[in-house]
């Protein structure tokens, strides 16, 4: 029997890993600097999910608002620029909601649980809706 180094229970002879924490016993330099084996992270009971929720909102903001809502009002001859403004915030609010994700997630990680890894999300969610902010902005500027 050997003993593991990290979590300290027996294990066969010829183990090239823990079978309980994953770490790497035949060349335990690997494990340093963020092996995907055995990250030391807990798993997280919380689920954040901020990242797609403000992907969706962003989704439903664009339809509603810019296409449906601009459409109309447009064609009843009303100040559309009232609806540009209206989504102008909803869009800082998915942006805000992104940044807030991020950051949960970042807690999470120092807290020692693994981040609900929707980063990709809010980061999409951010850029998108500075995007479209802009766009927004030249034609109530121009318009
Ligand atoms: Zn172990």
């Amino acid at each position: 029997m050997i003993v593991c180094p990290k979590c300290h229970k027996d294990l066969p002879d010829d183990s090239e890993f823990c079978i309980y924490c994953g770490r790497n016993l035949k060349h335990p330099e690997l494990q340093e600097g963020g092996n995907p084996v055995g990250t030391g992270l807990k798993p997280n009971p919380r689920k954040n999910h901020l990242g797609r929720y403000s992907i969706l909102l962003l989704i439903l903001v664009v339809v509603i608002f810019d296409f449906i809502l601009g459409t109309v009002f447009n064609t009843f001859g009303w100040n559309v620029k009232i609806v540009y403004w209206i989504s102008f915030v909803l869009y800082l609010l998915c942006a805000g909601m992104a940044v807030f994700s991020m950051y949960v997630d970042a807690v999470d990680k120092k807290n020692g649980f693994e981040p609900t890894n929707e980063t990709g999300l809010a980061i999409a969610a951010i850029v998108f809706a500075f995007v479209i902010i802009l766009m927004n902005l030249q034609s109530v500027l121009l318009g």
